[in-house]
């Protein structure tokens, strides 16, 4: 077993013995499971397809549009989505998270500017996808999950020796990863109720943080630029659907 299969190996072990904790029906749904950890030509072919339709949507950051079609999006799904990881959509990753529709990666990266060596904290690792695109840019990021059971999955992180500029962190991203701070760029990609005040301390002067801001059912993305002063110009951009930023930890 490879590291990614060790992951679904656990993770459909887990599942089944929630349901029974029989050996019988955990083997069963491992080869039912099986995830594809093969990027083949049609992959690669329907991943440049993906990257042309974010082009025509109107992401221009090349930086952006290379990393995102270096990285293999269906290894961050569960193997049922394999024919469909390609589509301009969100799917579910489990505990009742999604992984963003490629278009808001794009577009909350684009915004973000992001620069090679510079220090980022993301704010819900989910399932790794935006981090690792993060990381394949350049960045040194930070990103922080709330739910123990997404973030326990880092352990079995496919890219972890290709990527040893990405950090695993566990904890409330209300409260921001302090011991690293300050931040060239904070992103955040839950729904914020608010601009979370510890966030802004945590960001370099000059610095970015883009954010989905609650408005009932859609949020607004703004862009934050923290000034000498201490205080944020604001940028508003286009309007999104996310999951909520929750407040504490979920063991
Ligand atoms: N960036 C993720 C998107 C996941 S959806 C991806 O590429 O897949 C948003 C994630 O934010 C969820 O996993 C959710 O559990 C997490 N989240 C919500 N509130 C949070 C908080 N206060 N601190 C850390 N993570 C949080």
């Amino acid at each position: 077993m490879n590291m990614w299969e060790n992951y679904l190996f656990d993770f459909s072990f887990h599942s089944c013995r929630k349901q029974g904790g029989r050996q019988l029906g955990s083997s069963i749904f491992v080869m039912l499971m099986k995830p594809k950890l093969e990027d083949t030509y049609q992959h690669k072919g329907l991943r440049r397809q993906l990257i042309q339709l974010l082009r025509e949507k109107g992401i221009t950051d090349e930086a952006v549009l290379e990393a995102m079609n270096n990285i293999p999006r269906h290894f961050f799904l569960d193997s049922a989505f394999d024919k469909i990881a390609y589509e301009d959509r969100a799917f579910p990753i489990g505990e009742g998270q999604t992984i963003s529709q490629p278009y808001t990666v794009a577009y909350q990266t684009q915004l973000l500017k992001v620069g090679k060596m510079e220090k980022v904290l993301e704010i819900g690792t989910g399932s790794m996808y935006q981090s690792t695109v993060l990381a394949e840019m350049g960045a040194k990021v930070y990103t922080i999950e709330r739910q123990k059971k997404l973030y326990d999955q880092h352990s079995s992180y496919m890219f972890k020796m290709k990527y040893p500029n990405l950090k695993f962190f566990f904890g409330d991203g209300f409260e921001g990863l302090p011991a690293f701070q300050p931040y060239d760029k904070i992103l955040i990609t839950a729904a914020a109720p608010f601009i979370p005040p510890k966030l802004v301390q945590q960001l370099k002067v000059g610095g970015l943080m883009v954010l989905p801001v609650d408005e009932g059912d859609n949020q607004r993305m703004l862009r934050l630029t923290k000034l000498e002063d201490g205080s944020l110009q604001e940028e508003a951009f286009e309007e999104f659907s996310f999951v909520p930023m929750l407040t504490g930890k979920n063991r």
